[in-house]
């Protein structure tokens, strides 16, 4: 049995899509196999990140039609082999998917994996009604901005009403000087708003996007840099670890000396 995991947010652009791709790396090196299923048919975009986009032959619509198995569709990673992807096509109306379509796929993933995640689009459509179908599990994404944190509350809502009761937050993007400044909402702040418990926080950081447009997940390439860390904590944390928070708010910029922080407290 795997664990069924949809990455959602409510407000798009707020980093799922990054998010899925390298904290499913961050699992895939911990020894775990994982599949990726790019949910968001109107804008197929996780094969991208993961520098996959040259080896996708087969979509998940072609697994529907029985135009191929599964196991033909599934993208696999030179650099991973513990990760797949199953890709979305992007030339069908998102019409063309229902719930139990989802469901479908996922069940043929399921014997073969420790995890499924769910990539979703942004929205709360039918979209992102299929991403959910199948999951046990949610991870809500959201940013420190208002707009992001309402939308991922009503997300939260949606979730519970569909009985998925195991809800975990990641607070992404975060700028600590930004917050020391108070020109940013904090992450306790979104604690108080949002009851849901906190998974892990990745901060705004230039090398997560000079990684994806490479198509190179950063925790590939920088085991031992600041973003790069907070995904493999968060995929700890996610198989029941109990790692501590790195302290994003102290003013130095060297890995050595925050984590040395986190000891003094
Ligand atoms: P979504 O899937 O929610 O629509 P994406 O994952 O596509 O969002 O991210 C939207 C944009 O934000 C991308 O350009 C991505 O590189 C950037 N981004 C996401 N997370 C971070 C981060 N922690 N630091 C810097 N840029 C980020
Ligand atoms: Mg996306």
């Amino acid at each position: 049995m795997s664990r069924v995991i949809v990455i959602t947010s409510g407000k798009g652009g707020v980093g799922k899509t990054t998010i899925t791709a390298n904290l499913g790396s961050a699992i895939a090196s911990l020894g775990y196999k994982i599949a990726l299923v790019d949910a968001d048919f109107g804008l197929r975009n996780l094969d991208l990140l993961l520098g996959l986009e040259q080896r996708v032959v087969y979509t998940a619509i072609d697994v529907l039609s029985g135009e191929c198995s599964i196991e033909k569709a599934l993208v696999k990673d030179k650099r991973q082999p513990n990760l797949m992807l199953l890709a979305a096509a992007q030339n069908r109306t998102k019409e063309a998917i229902s719930p139990d379509d989802m469901k479908k796929l996922v069940e043929l993933l399921d014997p073969e994996f420790d995890f499924i995640f769910i990539d979703s689009p942004a929205g709360i459509e039918m979209g992102f009604r299929n991403a959910i179908s199948p999951a046990q599990e949610a991870i809500i994404v959201t940013t420190p901005e208002m707009a992001a944190v309402r939308d991922a509350d009503r997300v939260v809502g949606l979730l519970e009403s569909e009985d998925i009761k195991k809800i975990h937050l990641i607070v992404n993007r975060i700028k600590p000087k930004m917050i020391q400044l108070n020109q940013m909402i904090g992450v306790e702040d979104i604690l108080d708003l949002l009851v849901v418990p906190l998974l892990g926080i990745v901060p705004d950081d230039e090398r997560i996007i000079i990684s994806t447009n490479k198509g190179e997940p950063l925790v590939l390439e920088e085991t031992t840099s600041l973003p790069s860390l907070a995904f493999t904590n968060i995929a700890q944390r996610l198989n029941g670890k109990d790692i501590p928070f790195v302290d994003f708010m102290a003013a130095d910029d060297n890995l050595i000396t925050r984590f040395l922080s986190i000891f003094k407290k």
